[in-house]
């Protein structure tokens, strides 16, 4: 089975110049002059072997891809200019490699330039521990320019060297189809048009697939040469049409029975998704908390103190010291007997971020000195005095609340039916809901289900109960909305009503 490869690499060293030159190169089939069409991936044809390009080079796409579990990647080929060497998106490409597990092939490019220098990219290689064969490490590298074309046949052949090491010749060319989304997007004439790399079994014309949360009935089927095709095996890239939502990059996609058995799998789905995203907030904000504490990234509060007496700078700086936690903490810039300086604020100002929040002169039991309190109005530092240690420690937390990022949890209000719909001579569509659980809350926002898609979340815009304007509606009555810029209602469609809520954080 042909392998799967992604191209990374830093920006302008040549990634998008390599894709398009291996493509226009060699195409599979090699019919010169065939219709290319950019569809996410696409395959190429080299001493009577295939290979799959994934043709959506960046970090993103790949990563976005793993973090669903998406494993779409057998081989990573990194770009290198020579000219340049090892760059910050390079080493990234690599760690993304590594931590994926898959084996990377270095292409050292623009070797075509005067001031290429790749033996000093290999020895730069080996400070990452990627040890070039050339220096008697395993590591592939490829001197290449994807300019003139130099070298783009032997990066191939180590390409389909390299794969006989790792892919697994075993996927069943038979069965139901599964694969993953490459691309998804909305087509004006066609609806949602889909790149789905194949990747066991052999997807069909007619198919009824199921993609995340969202289904199709596949009506159309096309190779990366824009040629139709009835049928697809693994690890071909083919774009289709039928979905009617359009799933993301990287869900994978599963070929079910019927429409019916794919509204049951999405309705499943929808069911946990949402039981997820009832906890999500409790998660994201560990999971923000533990990476801020693994990169100490947390916030800091820059600090200087100034109080009447020793005593009490000693006593205000050990209580500030102890207020933090893993994600923001107390800097202690400068403290000091005395009067607030000019010094003082512009100690404050030169460690203050441009939202101006992160730094303050706290002064305990004295004044500022004459020229300070212009200074601090000039420089946007604020100076804060106080008498009681109490009020100087709420404040200074409020302070450091402030500099977290809110986070919001959903609170799940209710669930309507829509029963019928009426449309305003404006154009706009009224759902008439009858309310089953909880209640619905104008400004509230709703996600509309449609045989268990999620077809939209909205704002609730207007509510009304018979003819008259209401605040909410409870379960068991009926009522009239309308949901922002969202006129795609239909009989049958389900409405859950929720809210965003501020999540109150302490220290
Ligand atoms: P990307 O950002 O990694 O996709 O880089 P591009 O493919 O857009 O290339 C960035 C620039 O480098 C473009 O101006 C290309 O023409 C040029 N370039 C790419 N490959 C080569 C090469 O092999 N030799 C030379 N001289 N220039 C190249």
């Amino acid at each position: 089975m042909p392998p799967v490869v992604t191209i990374m690499g830093h920006v302008d060293h040549g990634k998008t110049t390599l894709l398009d030159a291996i493509r226009k190169a060699n195409v599979a089939g090699g019919e010169a002059g065939g219709i290319t069409q950019h569809i996410g991936a696409y395959q190429v044809e080299t001493n009577g072997k295939r290979i799959t390009f994934l043709d959506t080079p960046g970090h993103a796409a790949f990563s976005s891809m793993r973090a669903r579990g998406a494993r779409v990647t057998d081989i990573v080929v990194i770009v290198v200019a020579a000219d340049d060497g090892i760059m910050p998106q390079t080493e990234e490409a690599i760690k993304h490699a590594k931590s994926a597990n898959v084996p990377i092939i270095v292409a050292v490019n623009k070797t075509d330039l005067p001031d290429a220098n790749p033996d000093r990219v290999l020895t730069q290689l080996t400070e990452h521990e990627l040890v070039p064969e050339a220096y008697g490490g395993d590591v592939v590298t490829a001197p290449i320019s994807a300019k003139t074309g130099a070298g783009l046949q032997e990066l191939l052949e180590s390409i389909l060297l390299v794969s006989e090491l790792v892919v697994d010749p075993k996927a069943n060319p038979a069965g139901n189809a599964q694969g993953t989304v490459v691309e998804a997007k909305i087509d004006k004439g066609r609806g949602a048009v889909v790149t789905v790399l194949v990747q066991q079994g052999a997807l069909r014309r007619g198919d009824v697939v199921v993609a995340g949360e969202h289904m199709g009935k596949i009506r159309a089927m096309t190779d990366d040469k824009g040629v139709e095709v009835k049928v697809a095996g693994p690890s071909t890239p083919v774009e289709i049409v039928g979905f009617g939502t359009v799933p993301g990059a990287g869900d994978r996609l599963e070929v079910v029975k019927d429409e019916k058995e794919a509204r049951a799998v999405i309705a499943r789905r929808v069911e946990r998704g949402r039981e997820e995203r009832l906890d999500t907030s409790s998660r994201v904000s560990l999971e923000e908390l533990y990476k801020r504490m693994r990169e100490g990234e947390a916030k800091e509060l820059n600090v200087v103190i100034k109080a009447d007496v020793q005593g009490s700078v000693e006593a205000v700086r050990e209580a500030l010291e102890e207020l933090g936690n893993e994600e923001v903490r107390v800097r202690v810039l400068h403290s000091g007997v005395g009067p607030v300086g000019e010094s003082d604020v512009l100690l404050a100002a030169a460690d203050k971020d441009q939202e101006e929040k992160n730094s303050l002169v706290v002064a305990f039991n004295v004044g500022t000195a004459t020229g300070a309190d212009k200074k601090a109005e000039q420089e946007h530092v604020q100076v804060r005095s106080y008498t009681i240690i109490y009020n100087l420690l709420d404040d200074v937390k409020r302070a450091m609340l402030d500099l977290l990022p809110p986070i919001y949890e959903e609170i799940e209000l209710g669930r309507a039916e829509v029963r019928a719909r009426f449309r305003l001579p404006s154009g706009v569509a009224i759902a008439g809901c009858y309310v089953t659980e909880g209640l619905v809350r104008r400004n509230a926002k709703a996600r509309l289900l449609r045989g268990g898609s999620l077809l939209s979340t909205g704002n609730i815009d207007t509510l009304k109960r018979i003819k008259d304007d209401a605040r909410e509606v409870q379960a068991g009555y009926e009522c009239g909305l309308t949901i922002r810029d969202w006129n795609d209602i239909a009989e049958g469609d389900a409405i859950e009503c929720f809210e965003m809520r501020q999540i109150q954080r302490e220290l």
